[in-house]
């Protein structure tokens, strides 16, 4: 039978993600081209399953004994009619019956949720119950045709929280009309809901969106990929320090995303770059302190590359502000006793 694990082991563990696209959705948010995309049948209970024992067959049995999730993404999956939802959670439950996965998450939308649809996923075997929450500001999901406001966000992360389950928190950086205030109130809010993980995702221009209309006619500009990247640190730098997960930063590229994208700060490594800044940051606080004075870095060996940069950007930063005296010069000291992400200074001997 399956049994509840850790509440860590949920959040981390290995997925099988099942997309149901758009399905479910009577919404058009100004930055989703699901309908657009949309052209395949609904998935099939059968072939939820034919995906779910390709998956698992997949997987090396280490993997397997950590007990993977199916996952639901893609759409609203509870704003799905309940016997669309019973179908396809009813198609997964064999699954976690016989042990070979360790429970369902999915993603909805916040005004798809309440203590009874929470407490029906619960006793279906939903273990993590991941929200589009986007914003935090009330004008920012009104001008992206969100359809619900902050408020819903909360409430629905109450309700699920109160059901038993593990809370998801999707964000978007770079929705029209937020600046980095709401930058600073996602962080602040994440603080406080402290949702067990948390997606953060760089607003682009798809095709078909009505953001790519706004786009076309001059009246919306997205990101730059270097202010996504900032935005983005900053997101990150808060909630590190607050011991929040962020599972995921920057969407999957491939060919099919760069086909659909017409503008914004696509990158195939956003997470990487995002690090990397957060790394320069930590470097010219620790070199600012006492700035004549030569000193080594430490750091983890696995962060070198990282620290270092994509096209060695943070060295020649650093070596920028090491010219004008604003910075101390240093030397990098890989350590394997450290942590990842962890930076230390010592004065050079
Ligand atoms: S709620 Fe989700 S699926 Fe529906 S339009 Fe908005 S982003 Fe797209």
């Amino acid at each position: 039978m399956w049994e509840e694990g850790n509440f860590q082991q949920t959040v981390m563990t290995a997925v099988i993600p099942i997309f149901i696209p758009h399905e479910g959705c009577p919404h058009r948010c100004a930055f989703c081209n699901q309908r657009y995309t949309r052209s395949a049948p609904p998935i099939t209970a059968e072939e939820v399953q034919q995906a779910i024992r390709a998956w698992l067959a997949r997987f090396s049995p280490e993997r397997r004994a950590k007990k993977p999730q199916i996952a639901f993404y893609g759409g609203s999956f509870t704003a799905l009619p309940q016997p669309r939802q019973d179908e396809l959670l009813q198609a997964a439950r064999p699954f976690l019956d016989s042990g070979q996965a360790g429970g369902i998450r999915l993603s909805t939308r916040p005004d798809a949720m309440d203590a009874t649809t929470a407490q029906r996923l619960k006793a279906a075997g939903v273990r993590l119950v991941e929200l589009g929450v986007q914003s935090c500001d009330d004008a920012v999901l009104a001008q992206a045709g969100r359809g619900h406001d902050f408020t819903a966000s909360l409430a629905a992360s109450g309700v699920i929280r109160d059901a038993g389950l593990q809370l998801g928190w999707q964000l978007l950086v770079g929705l029209p009309g937020e600046g980095f205030s709401g930058i600073r109130r996602m962080a602040q809010e994440c603080e406080r809901v402290r949702p067990d993980c948390i997606r953060l995702y760089p607003l682009l221009v798809l095709r078909g969106s009505q953001l790519a209309a706004d786009w076309q006619a001059g009246r919306f500009q997205p990101l730059t990929l270097a202010k996504a990247v900032v935005f983005c640190a900053f997101l990150k730098k808060r909630l590190d320090a607050a011991g929040l997960a962020i599972i995921r930063l920057g969407l999957q590229t491939g060919p099919e995303l760069e086909a659909e994208t017409l503008a914004g700060p696509l990158h195939p490594a956003f997470g990487e770059l995002v690090a990397s800044r957060v790394m320069f940051q930590k470097a010219r606080k620790l070199l600012a302190v006492q700035p004549e004075q030569p000193c080594t870095l430490h750091l983890a060996p696995q962060d070198l590359s990282l620290f270092i940069g994509l096209k060695r950007a943070n060295l020649k930063r650093l070596a920028a502000l090491a010219d004008q005296g604003l910075i101390a010069r240093f030397r990098l000291q890989p350590d394997p006793g450290l942590s990842r992400g962890s930076l230390t200074r010592c004065a050079l001997q």
